[in-house]
Protein backbone atom coordinates (compact mmCIF):
# COMPACT_ATOMS: atom_id res chain seq x y z
CA UNK A 1 0.00 0.00 0.00
CA UNK A 2 3.36 2.32 0.19
CA UNK A 3 4.22 1.94 -3.24
CA UNK A 4 0.14 2.70 -3.81
CA UNK A 5 0.61 5.98 -1.75
CA UNK A 6 3.60 6.74 -3.09
CA UNK A 7 2.51 6.77 -6.27
CA UNK A 8 -0.74 9.13 -5.32
CA UNK A 9 1.94 11.80 -3.98
CA UNK A 10 3.62 11.70 -7.14
CA UNK A 11 1.09 12.14 -8.89
CA UNK A 12 0.00 15.22 -6.44
CA UNK A 13 2.98 16.67 -6.92
CA UNK A 14 3.22 16.20 -10.94
CA UNK A 15 0.48 17.94 -11.36
CA UNK A 16 1.98 20.74 -9.71
CA UNK A 17 4.85 20.78 -11.92
CA UNK A 18 7.37 18.87 -10.52
CA UNK A 19 9.95 16.15 -11.77
CA UNK A 20 10.91 12.74 -10.34
CA UNK A 21 14.89 12.92 -10.28
CA UNK A 22 16.68 9.56 -9.77
CA UNK A 23 19.36 11.57 -8.30
CA UNK A 24 19.42 13.16 -4.69
CA UNK A 25 21.64 15.71 -5.56
CA UNK A 26 18.93 17.25 -7.52
CA UNK A 27 15.96 17.08 -5.25
CA UNK A 28 14.85 20.08 -4.13
CA UNK A 29 11.54 17.85 -2.60
CA UNK A 30 12.38 14.75 -0.91
CA UNK A 31 9.63 12.26 0.39
CA UNK A 32 10.33 9.33 2.71
CA UNK A 33 6.83 7.46 2.87
CA UNK A 34 7.64 5.06 6.18
CA UNK A 35 6.72 2.04 7.72
CA UNK A 36 5.90 1.32 11.31
CA UNK A 37 4.78 -2.53 11.23
CA UNK A 38 8.40 -3.01 13.13
CA UNK A 39 11.39 -1.32 14.59
CA UNK A 40 13.70 -2.05 12.16
CA UNK A 41 11.80 0.22 9.50
CA UNK A 42 10.92 2.79 11.67
CA UNK A 43 15.21 2.78 12.38
CA UNK A 44 15.61 2.80 8.74
CA UNK A 45 14.08 6.02 8.61
CA UNK A 46 16.21 8.48 10.54
CA UNK A 47 19.26 6.91 9.15
CA UNK A 48 17.74 7.47 5.48
CA UNK A 49 17.44 10.93 7.06
CA UNK A 50 21.06 11.27 8.44
CA UNK A 51 22.21 10.08 4.97
CA UNK A 52 20.39 12.75 3.08
CA UNK A 53 21.60 15.25 5.93
CA UNK A 54 24.88 14.03 5.08
CA UNK A 55 24.62 13.97 1.31
CA UNK A 56 23.05 17.49 1.34
CA UNK A 57 25.69 19.81 3.02
CA UNK A 58 27.79 21.71 0.49
CA UNK A 59 25.74 21.14 -2.25
CA UNK A 60 24.78 24.45 -3.79
CA UNK A 61 21.03 23.82 -3.79
CA UNK A 62 20.06 24.44 0.15
CA UNK A 63 16.94 25.03 -0.43
CA UNK A 64 15.52 21.37 -0.14
CA UNK A 65 12.77 20.31 1.23
CA UNK A 66 12.28 16.81 3.60
CA UNK A 67 8.18 15.39 4.02
CA UNK A 68 8.09 12.50 6.35
CA UNK A 69 5.20 10.88 5.64
CA UNK A 70 2.92 7.60 5.96
CA UNK A 71 2.41 5.22 9.52
CA UNK A 72 6.30 6.61 10.57
CA UNK A 73 4.67 10.26 10.99
CA UNK A 74 1.52 9.24 12.13
CA UNK A 75 2.72 7.45 14.88
CA UNK A 76 5.78 9.41 16.05
CA UNK A 77 5.42 12.74 14.88
CA UNK A 78 6.78 14.74 17.79
CA UNK A 79 9.44 12.49 18.22
CA UNK A 80 10.60 13.02 14.09
CA UNK A 81 10.59 16.64 15.17
CA UNK A 82 13.08 15.91 17.98
CA UNK A 83 15.05 13.22 16.70
CA UNK A 84 15.43 15.12 12.83
CA UNK A 85 15.09 18.63 13.17
CA UNK A 86 16.01 18.81 9.24
CA UNK A 87 12.37 17.33 8.58
CA UNK A 88 10.25 20.38 7.58
CA UNK A 89 7.02 18.49 6.98
CA UNK A 90 5.41 15.37 8.69
CA UNK A 91 2.00 14.29 7.58
CA UNK A 92 0.04 10.35 8.36
CA UNK A 93 -1.31 8.21 5.57
CA UNK A 94 -4.74 9.65 5.88
CA UNK A 95 -4.19 12.88 5.35
CA UNK A 96 -0.94 13.41 2.63
CA UNK A 97 -3.11 14.64 -0.04
CA UNK A 98 -2.92 18.20 1.75
CA UNK A 99 1.20 17.68 0.91
CA UNK A 100 1.53 19.86 -2.09
CA UNK A 101 -0.97 23.00 0.21
CA UNK A 102 1.24 22.35 2.98
CA UNK A 103 3.95 22.87 1.18
CA UNK A 104 2.91 26.33 -0.86
CA UNK A 105 1.92 27.46 2.71
CA UNK A 106 5.21 26.10 4.29
CA UNK A 107 2.32 24.58 7.02
CA UNK A 108 4.88 23.11 9.40
CA UNK A 109 2.90 21.36 11.88
CA UNK A 110 2.37 17.83 12.25
CA UNK A 111 -0.82 16.40 9.99
CA UNK A 112 -1.95 13.30 11.48
CA UNK A 113 -6.11 14.18 10.52
CA UNK A 114 -7.55 11.16 10.27
CA UNK A 115 -9.56 11.72 6.64
CA UNK A 116 -10.02 8.44 4.79
CA UNK A 117 -13.03 9.24 2.05
CA UNK A 118 -11.57 12.97 2.41
CA UNK A 119 -7.95 12.04 1.01
CA UNK A 120 -9.72 9.83 -1.99
CA UNK A 121 -11.61 12.93 -3.21
CA UNK A 122 -8.65 14.82 -3.93
CA UNK A 123 -5.71 12.24 -5.19
CA UNK A 124 -4.82 11.55 -8.48
CA UNK A 125 -4.29 8.63 -10.45
CA UNK A 126 -2.10 8.24 -13.41
CA UNK A 127 -1.07 5.27 -14.13
CA UNK A 128 2.11 3.92 -13.27
CA UNK A 129 2.14 0.60 -15.28
CA UNK A 130 1.34 -0.20 -18.42
CA UNK A 131 0.59 -3.87 -17.03
CA UNK A 132 -0.26 -4.21 -13.45
CA UNK A 133 -1.31 -1.82 -10.85
CA UNK A 134 -2.32 -1.70 -7.13
CA UNK A 135 -5.66 -0.25 -5.98
CA UNK A 136 -6.83 0.32 -2.51
CA UNK A 137 -10.14 -0.11 -1.86
CA UNK A 138 -10.20 -0.63 1.91
CA UNK A 139 -8.01 0.49 4.26
CA UNK A 140 -7.23 0.84 8.35
CA UNK A 141 -8.56 -2.00 10.51
CA UNK A 142 -10.80 -2.73 13.79
CA UNK A 143 -9.04 -6.06 14.69
CA UNK A 144 -6.65 -5.02 17.10
CA UNK A 145 -4.34 -7.96 16.88
CA UNK A 146 -2.13 -7.97 20.28
CA UNK A 147 1.29 -7.43 18.07
CA UNK A 148 -0.15 -4.52 15.41
CA UNK A 149 0.23 -0.92 14.82
CA UNK A 150 -1.91 -0.92 11.86
CA UNK A 151 -5.24 0.38 14.27
CA UNK A 152 -3.23 3.25 15.12
CA UNK A 153 -1.80 4.18 12.20
CA UNK A 154 -4.19 3.38 9.37
CA UNK A 155 -7.35 4.26 11.17
CA UNK A 156 -10.48 2.79 11.62
CA UNK A 157 -11.59 0.16 9.14
CA UNK A 158 -12.99 1.91 5.90
CA UNK A 159 -14.39 0.75 2.08
CA UNK A 160 -14.26 2.95 -0.74
CA UNK A 161 -17.34 3.43 -2.73
CA UNK A 162 -17.65 0.64 -5.74
CA UNK A 163 -18.06 3.59 -8.54
CA UNK A 164 -14.47 5.31 -7.45
CA UNK A 165 -12.55 2.05 -7.79
CA UNK A 166 -14.05 1.32 -11.10
CA UNK A 167 -13.40 4.92 -12.24
CA UNK A 168 -10.05 4.50 -11.08
CA UNK A 169 -9.60 1.14 -12.83
CA UNK A 170 -10.85 2.54 -16.19
CA UNK A 171 -8.22 5.03 -15.60
CA UNK A 172 -5.60 2.61 -15.66
CA UNK A 173 -7.66 0.56 -18.45
CA UNK A 174 -7.06 3.13 -20.96
CA UNK A 175 -2.82 3.06 -20.31
CA UNK A 176 -3.14 -0.69 -21.53
CA UNK A 177 -3.32 -2.22 -17.65
CA UNK A 178 -4.84 -5.96 -17.69
CA UNK A 179 -4.30 -6.97 -14.54
CA UNK A 180 -5.34 -4.82 -10.73
CA UNK A 181 -4.66 -5.99 -7.96
CA UNK A 182 -6.65 -4.79 -4.90
CA UNK A 183 -5.07 -3.63 -1.49
CA UNK A 184 -6.08 -3.52 1.77
CA UNK A 185 -4.93 -4.35 5.29
CA UNK A 186 -7.79 -6.18 5.43
CA UNK A 187 -9.16 -6.60 2.00
CA UNK A 188 -11.61 -8.95 2.54
CA UNK A 189 -13.75 -7.23 5.01
CA UNK A 190 -14.40 -4.85 1.95
CA UNK A 191 -18.04 -3.61 2.72
CA UNK A 192 -18.24 -0.50 0.35
CA UNK A 193 -21.12 1.43 -0.84
CA UNK A 194 -22.51 -0.13 -4.83
CA UNK A 195 -24.83 2.35 -7.02
CA UNK A 196 -28.04 0.61 -5.17
CA UNK A 197 -27.01 2.82 -1.73
CA UNK A 198 -26.63 -1.03 -0.43
CA UNK A 199 -22.93 -2.28 0.80
CA UNK A 200 -21.09 -4.50 -1.31
CA UNK A 201 -18.54 -7.39 -0.76
CA UNK A 202 -15.32 -7.83 -1.95
CA UNK A 203 -16.79 -10.57 -4.41
CA UNK A 204 -19.44 -8.32 -6.02
CA UNK A 205 -16.31 -5.68 -6.67
CA UNK A 206 -14.31 -8.95 -8.00
CA UNK A 207 -17.11 -9.59 -10.67
CA UNK A 208 -18.00 -5.97 -11.47
CA UNK A 209 -14.19 -5.56 -12.00
CA UNK A 210 -13.93 -8.76 -14.41
CA UNK A 211 -16.90 -6.98 -16.79
CA UNK A 212 -14.29 -4.60 -17.46
CA UNK A 213 -12.84 -6.88 -20.66
CA UNK A 214 -9.38 -5.37 -21.03
CA UNK A 215 -8.82 -6.44 -17.43
CA UNK A 216 -7.56 -9.92 -17.60
CA UNK A 217 -6.46 -10.66 -14.05
CA UNK A 218 -7.66 -10.03 -10.71
CA UNK A 219 -5.79 -10.17 -7.34
CA UNK A 220 -6.57 -9.16 -3.77
CA UNK A 221 -4.40 -8.97 -0.73
CA UNK A 222 -4.49 -8.78 2.50
CA UNK A 223 -6.82 -11.07 3.78
CA UNK A 224 -8.18 -12.14 7.44
CA UNK A 225 -9.21 -15.45 7.81
CA UNK A 226 -12.57 -14.61 9.73
CA UNK A 227 -13.46 -12.42 6.70
CA UNK A 228 -13.02 -15.15 4.10
CA UNK A 229 -16.48 -15.70 3.89
CA UNK A 230 -18.35 -18.61 1.50
CA UNK A 231 -19.14 -15.62 -1.45
CA UNK A 232 -15.82 -15.16 -2.00
CA UNK A 233 -14.08 -18.37 -1.76
CA UNK A 234 -17.07 -19.61 -4.54
CA UNK A 235 -15.71 -16.84 -6.41
CA UNK A 236 -12.48 -18.66 -6.17
CA UNK A 237 -14.69 -21.29 -7.84
CA UNK A 238 -15.97 -19.94 -11.54
CA UNK A 239 -14.75 -16.05 -11.87
CA UNK A 240 -11.78 -17.22 -13.96
CA UNK A 241 -10.17 -14.02 -13.96
CA UNK A 242 -9.75 -14.10 -10.14
CA UNK A 243 -6.53 -15.64 -9.95
CA UNK A 244 -5.91 -18.79 -7.96
CA UNK A 245 -3.27 -17.61 -5.78
CA UNK A 246 -4.28 -15.98 -2.20
CA UNK A 247 -2.20 -14.39 0.28
CA UNK A 248 -3.97 -16.08 3.87
CA UNK A 249 -1.85 -14.65 7.05
CA UNK A 250 -2.41 -17.11 10.35
CA UNK A 251 0.74 -15.62 12.13
CA UNK A 252 1.41 -18.78 14.40
CA UNK A 253 0.08 -22.64 13.95
CA UNK A 254 -0.46 -22.38 18.06
CA UNK A 255 -3.89 -21.77 19.17
CA UNK A 256 -2.60 -20.74 22.28
CA UNK A 257 -0.39 -18.43 20.61
CA UNK A 258 -2.84 -16.96 18.29
CA UNK A 259 -5.53 -16.36 21.24
CA UNK A 260 -2.91 -14.40 23.01
CA UNK A 261 -2.26 -12.47 19.53
CA UNK A 262 -5.85 -11.70 19.73
CA UNK A 263 -6.25 -12.86 16.22
CA UNK A 264 -9.59 -14.48 16.59
CA UNK A 265 -9.63 -17.38 14.66
CA UNK A 266 -7.99 -20.78 15.83
CA UNK A 267 -5.47 -23.21 13.48
CA UNK A 268 -8.60 -25.63 12.38
CA UNK A 269 -10.97 -22.33 11.29
CA UNK A 270 -7.82 -21.52 8.86
CA UNK A 271 -7.07 -25.31 8.09
CA UNK A 272 -11.12 -25.25 7.06
CA UNK A 273 -11.05 -22.60 5.02
CA UNK A 274 -8.48 -23.77 3.22
CA UNK A 275 -10.18 -27.35 2.82
CA UNK A 276 -13.13 -24.86 1.18
CA UNK A 277 -11.13 -22.81 -1.02
CA UNK A 278 -9.63 -25.80 -2.70
CA UNK A 279 -13.14 -27.24 -2.99
CA UNK A 280 -13.59 -23.91 -4.92
CA UNK A 281 -10.83 -23.94 -6.80
CA UNK A 282 -8.27 -27.08 -6.47
CA UNK A 283 -5.32 -25.74 -8.11
CA UNK A 284 -5.22 -22.62 -5.42
CA UNK A 285 -1.86 -22.01 -4.26
CA UNK A 286 -1.28 -19.98 -0.92
CA UNK A 287 1.21 -17.42 1.16
CA UNK A 288 0.88 -16.39 4.61
CA UNK A 289 2.36 -14.10 6.89
CA UNK A 290 4.54 -15.84 10.05
CA UNK A 291 5.77 -13.91 13.55
CA UNK A 292 8.30 -15.96 15.37
CA UNK A 293 8.85 -15.41 19.09
CA UNK A 294 6.07 -14.06 20.40
CA UNK A 295 6.11 -13.58 24.14
CA UNK A 296 5.29 -16.86 25.75
CA UNK A 297 5.48 -18.86 22.71
CA UNK A 298 6.95 -22.28 23.73
CA UNK A 299 9.67 -24.78 21.88
CA UNK A 300 6.03 -26.64 21.90
CA UNK A 301 4.53 -23.72 20.08
CA UNK A 302 6.74 -23.18 17.39
CA UNK A 303 6.69 -27.03 16.93
CA UNK A 304 3.08 -26.12 15.98
CA UNK A 305 4.13 -23.61 13.49
CA UNK A 306 6.52 -25.94 11.53
CA UNK A 307 3.68 -28.68 11.61
CA UNK A 308 1.28 -26.31 10.36
CA UNK A 309 3.43 -25.15 7.29
CA UNK A 310 4.28 -28.88 6.52
CA UNK A 311 0.72 -29.53 6.33
CA UNK A 312 -0.54 -26.80 4.45
CA UNK A 313 2.23 -26.17 1.86
CA UNK A 314 2.55 -22.61 1.06
CA UNK A 315 4.55 -21.49 -2.65
CA UNK A 316 6.02 -18.84 -0.48
CA UNK A 317 5.28 -17.14 2.81
CA UNK A 318 6.77 -13.91 4.55
CA UNK A 319 8.22 -14.27 8.34
CA UNK A 320 9.16 -11.60 10.74
CA UNK A 321 11.06 -12.02 14.02
CA UNK A 322 8.28 -10.38 16.62
CA UNK A 323 8.75 -6.71 17.00
CA UNK A 324 7.54 -5.13 20.29
CA UNK A 325 5.14 -1.87 19.22
CA UNK A 326 4.88 0.71 21.60
CA UNK A 327 1.30 1.08 22.25
CA UNK A 328 0.01 -2.15 21.62
CA UNK A 329 -1.12 -4.24 24.07
CA UNK A 330 1.92 -7.37 23.13
CA UNK A 331 4.39 -4.47 24.11
CA UNK A 332 4.28 -4.97 27.38
CA UNK A 333 4.37 -8.74 27.50
CA UNK A 334 7.92 -10.15 28.35
CA UNK A 335 9.88 -10.09 24.86
CA UNK A 336 11.92 -13.67 24.52
CA UNK A 337 15.47 -14.18 23.71
CA UNK A 338 16.78 -12.83 20.30
CA UNK A 339 18.70 -15.61 20.11
CA UNK A 340 15.99 -17.90 20.67
CA UNK A 341 14.06 -16.20 17.87
CA UNK A 342 16.66 -15.82 15.61
CA UNK A 343 17.14 -19.66 15.41
CA UNK A 344 13.35 -20.29 14.83
CA UNK A 345 13.31 -17.72 12.34
CA UNK A 346 15.59 -19.47 10.50
CA UNK A 347 14.09 -22.79 10.62
CA UNK A 348 11.32 -21.60 9.67
CA UNK A 349 12.18 -19.41 6.63
CA UNK A 350 14.51 -22.75 5.25
CA UNK A 351 11.52 -24.59 5.31
CA UNK A 352 9.88 -22.41 3.45
CA UNK A 353 12.27 -21.91 1.27
CA UNK A 354 12.29 -25.47 0.06
CA UNK A 355 8.27 -25.49 -0.29
CA UNK A 356 8.89 -22.79 -2.78
CA UNK A 357 11.39 -25.03 -4.21
CA UNK A 358 9.42 -28.11 -4.42
CA UNK A 359 6.39 -25.80 -5.77
CA UNK A 360 8.27 -24.30 -8.43
CA UNK A 361 9.93 -27.57 -9.67
CA UNK A 362 6.96 -29.11 -9.60
CA UNK A 363 5.75 -27.08 -12.61
CA UNK A 364 8.04 -27.69 -14.75
CA UNK A 365 7.35 -29.07 -17.95
CA UNK A 366 3.45 -27.74 -17.12
CA UNK A 367 2.28 -25.60 -19.60
CA UNK A 368 1.05 -21.93 -17.71
CA UNK A 369 -0.04 -17.73 -18.57
CA UNK A 370 2.06 -16.02 -18.32
CA UNK A 371 1.44 -11.52 -18.03
CA UNK A 372 4.66 -10.23 -19.47
CA UNK A 373 5.90 -7.08 -17.57
CA UNK A 374 9.48 -5.76 -18.30
CA UNK A 375 12.55 -6.51 -19.51
CA UNK A 376 14.67 -8.91 -17.57
CA UNK A 377 18.75 -7.89 -17.02
CA UNK A 378 19.57 -9.85 -20.46
CA UNK A 379 19.20 -8.59 -23.98
CA UNK A 380 15.67 -9.92 -25.59
CA UNK A 381 15.14 -11.64 -22.00
CA UNK A 382 11.60 -10.46 -20.77
CA UNK A 383 10.31 -11.29 -17.37
CA UNK A 384 6.09 -11.51 -16.41
CA UNK A 385 4.31 -13.32 -13.47
CA UNK A 386 2.62 -16.66 -13.69
CA UNK A 387 -1.16 -16.85 -12.44
CA UNK A 388 0.27 -18.19 -8.81
CA UNK A 389 2.37 -14.67 -8.99
CA UNK A 390 5.63 -16.83 -9.48
CA UNK A 391 7.79 -14.53 -11.56
CA UNK A 392 9.52 -16.05 -14.97
CA UNK A 393 11.39 -14.85 -17.73
CA UNK A 394 12.08 -16.16 -20.96
CA UNK A 395 13.77 -15.26 -24.35
CA UNK A 396 12.11 -13.21 -27.46
CA UNK A 397 12.70 -11.25 -30.17
CA UNK A 398 9.17 -9.98 -30.23
CA UNK A 399 8.53 -7.08 -27.50
CA UNK A 400 6.59 -8.85 -24.59
CA UNK A 401 5.71 -6.47 -22.47
CA UNK A 402 2.00 -6.45 -22.00
CA UNK A 403 1.59 -9.52 -23.51
CA UNK A 404 -0.29 -12.99 -21.91
CA UNK A 405 1.58 -15.49 -23.43
CA UNK A 406 0.70 -19.45 -23.43
CA UNK A 407 4.37 -20.84 -22.06
CA UNK A 408 5.59 -24.27 -21.23
CA UNK A 409 7.71 -24.07 -18.58
CA UNK A 410 11.46 -25.38 -18.35
CA UNK A 411 13.28 -25.07 -15.54
CA UNK A 412 13.19 -23.43 -11.97
CA UNK A 413 15.80 -21.50 -10.09
CA UNK A 414 15.17 -20.66 -6.24
CA UNK A 415 12.97 -17.73 -7.07
CA UNK A 416 11.88 -17.92 -10.78
CA UNK A 417 10.91 -20.27 -13.70
CA UNK A 418 12.52 -20.03 -17.40
CA UNK A 419 9.63 -20.46 -19.63
CA UNK A 420 9.37 -21.13 -23.41
CA UNK A 421 6.64 -19.59 -25.49
N1 LIG B 1 -3.74 -7.36 7.92
C1 LIG B 1 -2.80 -8.39 7.73
C2 LIG B 1 -1.37 -8.01 8.10
C3 LIG B 1 -0.92 -6.61 8.05
S1 LIG B 1 0.66 -6.30 8.77
C4 LIG B 1 -3.21 -9.58 8.57
O1 LIG B 1 -4.10 -9.52 9.36
O2 LIG B 1 -2.58 -10.61 8.45
C5 LIG B 1 1.74 -7.28 7.78
C6 LIG B 1 2.49 -8.32 8.53
O3 LIG B 1 3.47 -7.76 9.35
C7 LIG B 1 1.64 -9.15 9.48
O4 LIG B 1 0.96 -10.17 8.81
C8 LIG B 1 2.63 -9.68 10.48
O5 LIG B 1 3.14 -10.94 10.09
C9 LIG B 1 3.75 -8.65 10.44
N2 LIG B 1 3.75 -7.87 11.69
C10 LIG B 1 2.84 -6.99 12.12
N3 LIG B 1 3.18 -6.51 13.34
C11 LIG B 1 4.34 -7.12 13.69
C12 LIG B 1 5.18 -7.08 14.83
N4 LIG B 1 4.89 -6.31 15.88
N5 LIG B 1 6.30 -7.85 14.84
C13 LIG B 1 6.60 -8.64 13.79
N6 LIG B 1 5.84 -8.74 12.68
C14 LIG B 1 4.72 -7.99 12.63
FE1 LIG C 1 -2.83 -5.74 12.07
FE2 LIG C 1 -3.91 -7.38 10.25
FE3 LIG C 1 -4.39 -7.75 12.86
FE4 LIG C 1 -5.45 -5.63 11.61
S1 LIG C 1 -5.90 -7.81 11.23
S2 LIG C 1 -4.49 -5.63 13.62
S3 LIG C 1 -3.81 -5.13 10.18
S4 LIG C 1 -2.40 -7.93 11.78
Amino acid sequence: MNVYDSNRIKDLFTKDNYEITNSIDNANLIVLNTCHIREKAAEKVYSDIGRIKKQKTNKENDQYKIVVAGCLAQAEGIEIKKRAPIVDFIVGPQSYHKLPEMLKKSEKKINDDFLQNEKFKHLIFNSSSKVSEFVSIQEGCDKFCSFCVVPYTRGAEYSRPVIDIKKEILNYVENGVQEIILLGQNVNAYHGIGNDGKNKDLSYLINKISEIDSIKRIRYMTSHPIDMCNNLINTHGYNQKLMPFLHLPIQSGSDRILKKMNRKHNVKFYLDIIEKLKKARPDIALSSDFIVGFPGESDEDFAQTMRLVETVKYVIAYSFKFSPRPGTPAYKLEDISDNIKKARLSALQSLLKQQQYNFNVSCIDKKMDILFEKNGRHIDQYVGRTIYNQSAFTESKENLINKLRTTKIKSSTDFALECQI
